[in-house]
């Protein structure tokens, strides 16, 4: 007897795993995560777990984690969704704001996985160019009335804060759920998360992933009216922040918000000397303001794929609309950093 083969959504044919690096690199500036250390708060209760935080489920919807947040964010506790990594909360809210066949309209180059997500759940997805100063034409955004908006500022992967009169539009004239995506505000010194819950179909989605330096514990959150939260919760369901996760994201966010802040200032000034370095090796960095850089270069992939053998990882994109190729690389302590600029040198040569 013949097995029938495995059925398959035809909507989904095309549509491959996200690609992650096959091997570990010596140094890998490739995912914009942190180089600058953990949390001591997060990493001392982690060392502290106890057997039943193991054994039961966590907090059904991270309400103490939400306490947390919301002191952090000035909004309240009711204004914010978590889940397992800003990615989880994205998707949760592609899913609660659009029914398949609506749109969802964003800027391109950005960050890929709401595009993916979109895809997943049957959704067209538009596009309109963004600059590499962070303008765009809001009323070509917003064409149809799009169900859902995707906003990333400071957007990845260009680096720069999205142009604030033109969000600000966006804001006044979209009719659907604008998800405004601020994973790189600590950098960036600025963002509208307190703002969100008043402006009533807006959310701010943020991580502590980036500037927390917790992106192995996969954490992410969102704040916004309560109404919008509560789907983007209905649409995410319980349990996904695990319980090792939620309490020392707590701890982080009660104790280490200093201890953030010394090490965003060590990586924007890590930033500005990795400019530097580029420039010296006479590449043109576009200006950022998070904690990776841009740089556009021709034969982007063939050099990754050098750096990745001499132990240095680098993201590389091919053909960015109105940018061309171009490698992407995160700051990172200076001898790390001082050591992926000589093995760039080396393999441009
Ligand atoms: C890294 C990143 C995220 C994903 O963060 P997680 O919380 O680790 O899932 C979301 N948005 C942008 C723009 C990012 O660069």
């Amino acid at each position: 007897m013949s097995a029938l083969p495995p059925p398959r959504r035809s909507e989904w044919n095309g549509l491959q795993l996200y690609q992650t690096p096959e091997s570990p690199v010596a140094i890998d500036l490739s995912d914009n995560t942190s180089r600058f250390g953990v949390p001591p708060a997060a990493l001392a209760v982690l060392r502290g777990a106890e057997d039943e935080w193991i054994a039961r489920y966590p907090s059904g919807y991270g309400e103490p984690l939400k306490h947390a947040l919301a002191a952090y964010a000035g909004v309240r506790p009711e204004q914010i969704v978590t889940g397992c990594g800003s990615d989880d909360v994205l998707d949760s809210a592609v899913r609660a704001f659009a029914r398949p066949g609506e749109t969802l309209a964003c800027l391109a180059p950005t960050f890929p996985m709401p595009v993916r997500f979109a895809q997943l759940n049957g959704l067209r997805v538009r596009e309109t160019r963004v600059g590499p100063d962070g303008s765009f034409d809001p009323s070509a955004l917003l064409v149809g009335d799009p169900a859902i908006v995707y906003l990333c500022s400071p957007n990845n992967p260009t680096g720069a804060c999205l142009d604030g009169d033109a969000v600000d539009r966006v804001l006044a004239h979209a009719t659907g759920v604008v998800i405004l995506d601020e994973a790189y505000a600590e950098f960036a010194g600025t963002s509208r998360t307190a703002a969100a819950p008043a402006l009533g179909r807006v959310l701010s989605v943020r991580t502590l992933s980036k500037a927390f330096g917790l992106a192995g514990l996969r954490v992410g959150w969102a704040a916004g009216h309560e109404a919008l939260v509560r789907d983007v919760e209905l649409s995410r369901g319980p349990y996904t922040v695990n319980a090792l996760a939620e309490r020392a994201a707590a701890a982080a966010l009660a104790r280490d918000v200093d201890w953030m802040r010394a090490r965003v200032a060590e990586s924007l000034a890590a930033r500005a000397a990795l400019e530097a370095g580029l420039r010296a090796l006479g590449l043109e960095p576009l200006p950022s303001h998070a904690n990776f850089v841009l740089v556009p270069c021709a034969g982007a992939p063939a050099l990754a794929a050098r750096l990745r053998e001499r132990g240095l990882g680098v993201r590389a994109f091919a053909n960015l609309p109105g940018y061309g190729d171009a490698l992407r690389l995160h700051a990172s302590p200076p001898a790390e950093q001082d050591r992926a600029l000589a093995l760039l040198k080396e393999a441009l040569a």
